[in-house]
């Protein structure tokens, strides 16, 4: 969630994956989360608040879905908030929960091949 990968602009308009599934996590990544933002699952367990219930939302995530979003903690979110890249399934399926259109990373093959092709006229 909020991923810092290509085009990182585009999640600080974004936030949808923060605001749509249960984001949890091993107990030991919660000791660089602040205690207040979480909330224990099982013994070895825990979430981060608001994710827990019917309409999540990241108690982390501020601003507006869609609009504009920052993580709080953003430097020591979690690996599930970490696996979440732009245009993977995950992100498509948030986005289209607030009906915004999927982003779709286009990748250029680093190959010269790919570039040597004939002009047309
Ligand atoms: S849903 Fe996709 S674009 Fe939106 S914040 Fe998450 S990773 Fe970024
Ligand atoms: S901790 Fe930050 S990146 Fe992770 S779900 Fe919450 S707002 Fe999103």
């Amino acid at each position: 969630m909020l991923t810092q990968k290509a085009d990182a602009d585009h999640c600080l308009y974004c936030g949808a994956c923060c605001a749509f599934f249960r984001v949890s996590f091993y107990w030991v990544e919660g000791e660089a989360i602040p205690e207040d933002f979480q909330e224990q699952l099982t013994p070895v367990y825990s979430c981060m608040k608001g994710t827990n219930q019917k309409q999540p939302r990241c108690i982390a995530l501020q601003g507006e879905i869609g609009q504009q979003v920052q993580c709080s903690i953003y430097s020591v979110r979690s690996s599930s908030c970490r696996e979440v890249q732009i245009g993977d399934q995950q992100c498509a399926k948030a986005r289209s929960a607030y009906g915004l259109i999927p982003v779709i990373q286009i990748t250029e093959p680093d190959n010269e091949e790919y570039y040597d092709f004939d002009r047309v006229g």
